[in-house]
This record gives structure tokens, C-alpha cells and sequence, in this order.
């Protein structure tokens, strides 16, 4: 077997074999496949896709190119939540300690900023000391001790992904269902988690923008996860504008710090209670949405989230004083408030070019090698819905890389469309996918 034919053959459209997924994927992982010849391949699988049987055998081996954990053992159940991706969105950072606080266990494996999208892992290392990558022992004991830990691919835990995650970024290679299925399951299956809620995001922001396709990923990651004995479902929610004001590693951090203290954005919240409702439901620990939602918003509004958060981040180094005073984290030495030119109603938040200008300020990676400015992004002053009227602020931006006023000034209003009319507000979640089908989400008034 040798690598050039094996990309030949996926990209005249041809179905992979058993052995040459493992090829690929082990030689790659232990340095033997240089990332030119990955990147070729990835981007094979970008435009010729993989059946299912290949999606579910390149899952299978990018699992067993680390070890996997085993809570067969562990008194409670092992529960997990993913994003597909988004603009803004640290609802893992809040719905981890949250659900954890409620009796599960959350030992959540996440992944970095990818394309536009911020990434859980980067978001949490703005904590100075937080400590991403634990090992296997340090993982497990974590989760038994005080029921929820955070981290990231590592060089034992499917580095398959580590790796190919980290190439994906830098290649145009993220937006393809089988790469998708493959990253999150492999992730998902090695720590052991049982249950799996899936947020699919559809819309501008999200990686796949057409609902078809988000439901097609859905649907993919449901059945694949049967395979693996993972009960899998999924919430279709819409990315059109970004998921709360915050976008950028330390701000998005600082915003579900807020949320934990009760003071968290609408739609964060909502999405935040959605899913994580669903993750008790899946575990058992209540019958229905409803009361598993209530138990939620308890456990917020008593402050026994936040005090969960505190021993995560105390748990895996992370400086608690930055938490108890987030003012007194380092501000960009550049700062910039955009107001409006004029008075009307937010008609949308446009979340892909909001997204690609907090990258473009620092807030993400152009090289795999690039370090992030963790203070670096924007905070929205508005949502889509809002009036708005001249002179009034639109957004604040935070870098320490210098751009001149106008073009930032530019570019959120190339972003942020302000109409005459109001236009009505259209709902967060959008859909429920589980292994019979699709259904409406019923939202749940306080
Ligand atoms: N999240 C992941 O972990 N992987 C992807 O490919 C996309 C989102």
C-alpha cells in the first residue's frame, strides 16, 4: 500500500478499505505521513464524501489511535454535550459544571477554535494555569471526585484527531460530514461518555449553513453512535448571528462566568437549559424536559453552578482570582467602541464575518503555530431585534494588533444590517433529531 495511491483512489470517488483508513490514519499519527499528503487526502474526502460504512470505520480507527476510557464503574452517568460549531458559543464552559452540579458526570472532551468558530479548549486556557491536556488518570480520577473535567485531544487520547483537527483548520477541509462525524464521535466514544447531546447549528456561523446538510450531520452522528452503543440526539439550533455579545477567547469566558453567576445572556441561556435538559433526561435523572429544566435553573440561580465551575477550574490549575475578579484580567492595548450611523432596527447580525474579523484581530489562528491574543474580539452592544438609533454603540473591539478606525468601523458595518422595520424574532431551536426522526422542540415558558 502506498499513501499517493490510497489518495488517488479517494479522489477518483472510490470507497476506502478497512486497511487503508488504518494506513492512513496510523501513519499519520505516528509522524510517518507527512500533513502535504494529508492535506491532499482530507481535501479527497471533502469533495468525494465517504459512505457511511468508510465514516463509520475512519471513526473507528481514529478511536483506537489512543486508548479509551472505561466508567462502566463510575456511580453516576457519564453524559456529554457537543456544538457542531459557532460563532460566540461557550455554552459548554456553562453546561458542564451546570449538569454536573445536577448529578451526572460531564467528562467533556472538546476541541480549539476551528475555521471561524471559537473553540471550548482556548476558551478555557484565557484562564491563566487552566490546564487542557490532563492524562488518563488525571481524567478519570477528575470525574469521580467532582463529576466533570475539560479537555482536549491529547498525544494519548485520540491524537488521530489532535492532529488531523488541527490540519482540518488550516485547509478548508472543516466543512465535511464525514471529517464532522468522525472528530466529534472519536472524541466522544473514547471518554467514555454514554449519552451524547448534540447541538447541530445551521445558518450563516455555522459550518454548514443549509439545514438539509445539518440534518444529513445529524442524522449521520445518530446512527453512527448506535454503532458504538452512544445514545446520540440532537438539537438543530439556528448560528445567524453570534450566541450571546461576546466573541473572542477571554470575553466569551468572561460572558459564561456571567451566565453561571445568573446574569447570562437570553439566548444562551435558552440554548444552555435546552441542551442540558436533555442531557438529564438521557441520564435518567428526570422523566421530562420540563422538570429537568427547572432543576437547571435552580442550580443557576443558587449560585451551586458557579461554585461547580469554581472546582473545575481550581481542579485543573486554573487561577480563581481571575474568576472572582474578572475585571482585573489584562485588556487589549487596543480598544475601539463602533457606533451607529443611524437609527433603525437590527435586522441581522451577519455571525461568519463577525467570527472571521475576531480571528482577524487575533482571536484565532492563521497558522497552527499562532499563538491566540486571549483578550482579543468583539462584544455586540445589540442583538437582531434591537432598536437602535444614531451615535448609539454598536460593538466593541479589543486587540493588540493595530487596524486603522475605518476599516474596523467597516467591517461591523458591513456586518450589522439596521433597517426601518422591526423584524420578528425567530426561534432559537429549531428541531429535534433522534434515531426516529424529526420533530418540533417545544419551548419551555418560564
Ligand atoms: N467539532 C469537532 O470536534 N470537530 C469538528 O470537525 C467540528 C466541530
Amino acid at each position: 500500500m502506498n499513501v499517493e495511491q490510497i489518495i488517488v483512489h479517494k479522489r477518483d470517488g472510490n470507497e476506502l478499505s478497512e486497511q487503508e483508513l488504518l494506513f492512513m490514519v496510523e501513519g499519520f499519527v505516528r509522524g510517518e505521513i507527512p500533513d502535504y499528503q494529508m492535506a491532499a487526502f482530507l481535501m479527497a474526502i471533502y469533495f468525494q464524501g465517504m459512505s457511511f460504512e468508510e465514516t463509520f470505520l475512519l471513526t473507528n480507527q481514529m478511536i483506537e489511535s489512543g486508548e479509551k476510557v472505561d466508567f462502566s464503574q463510575l456511580d453516576k452517568f457519564p453524559v456529554d454535550k457537543h456544538s457542531t460549531g459557532g460563532v460566540g458559543d461557550k455554552v459548554s464552559i456553562i453546561l458542564a459544571p451546570l449538569v454536573a452540579a445536577a448529578g451526572v458526570a460531564v467528562p467533556m472532551m472538546s476541541g480549539r477554535g476551528l475555521g471561524h468558530s471559537g473553540g471550548t479548549l482556548d476558551k478555557l486556557e484565557a484562564i491563566p494555569g487552566f490546564r487542557t491536556r490532563l492524562s488518563l488518570a488525571e481524567f478519570v480520577k477528575q470525574v469521580e471526585k467532582i463529576g466533570v473535567v475539560m479537555i482536549g485531544q491529547t498525544d494519548k487520547i485520540v491524537p488521530a484527531d489532535r492532529k488531523i483537527y488541527a490540519l482540518r483548520d488550516r485547509t478548508g477541509t472543516v466543512p465535511s460530514i464525514p471529517l464532522v462525524v468522525a472528530s466529534i464521535l472519536s472524541k466522544k466514544i473514547a471518554e467514555g461518555a454514554k449519552a451524547l447531546v448534540l447541538d447541530a447549528k445551521t445558518g450563516k456561523g455555522a459550518f454548514f449553513s443549509s439545514e438539509q446538510k445539518v440534518i444529513k450531520l445529524a442524522e449521520t452522528i445518530i446512527a453512527i453512535s448506535e454503532r458504538f452503543d452512544l445514545c446520540t440526539t440532537a438539537l438543530m439550533t439556528a448560528m445567524d448571528q453570534p450566541l450571546g455579545f461576546a466573541v473572542g477567547n477571554w470575553l466569551e469566558t468572561r460572558e459564561a462566568i456571567e451566565t453561571l453567576k445568573g446574569n447570562g445572556p437570553k439566548d444562551v441561556v435558552e440554548i444552555t437549559f435546552a441542551l442540558g435538559a436533555e442531557m438529564l433526561y438521557k441520564a435518567g435523572v428526570f422523566e421530562n424536559i420540563v422538570s429537568g429544566q427547572k432543576k437547571l435553573k435552580e442550580l443557576l440561580n443558587s449560585g451551586t453552578a458557579y461554585e461547580k465551575f469554581l472546582k473545575l477550574v481550581e481542579a485543573q490549575g486554573g487561577d480563581l482570582s481571575v474568576i472572582q475578579n474578572p475585571e482585573n484580567y489584562p485588556r487589549s492595548q487596543h480598544h475601539l467602541i463602533v457606533c451607529s450611523e443611524k437609527d433603525g432596527y437590527i435586522h441581522s447580525i451577519d455571525a461568519l464575518n463577525i467570527g472571521l474579523l475576531a480571528m482577524e484581530i487575533g482571536a484565532g489562528r492563521e497558522k497552527i503555530s499562532d499563538q491566540i491574543d486571549y483578550s482579543a474580539g468583539i462584544v455586540l452592544q445589540k442583538k437582531t431585534g434591537d432598536h437602535v438609533i444614531n451615535g448609539e454603540p454598536l460593538a466593541e473591539i479589543f486587540s493588540s494588533k493595530k487596524f486603522s478606525t475605518s476599516y474596523l468601523k467597516g467591517k461591523i458595518s458591513e456586518a450589522v444590517d439596521i433597517r426601518n422595520e422591526a423584524k420578528p424574532i425567530s426561534s432559537l431551536i429549531l428541531k429535534y433529531i433522534n434515531n426516529k426522526g424529526q420533530f418540533n422542540w417545544f419551548h419551555i415558558e418560564d
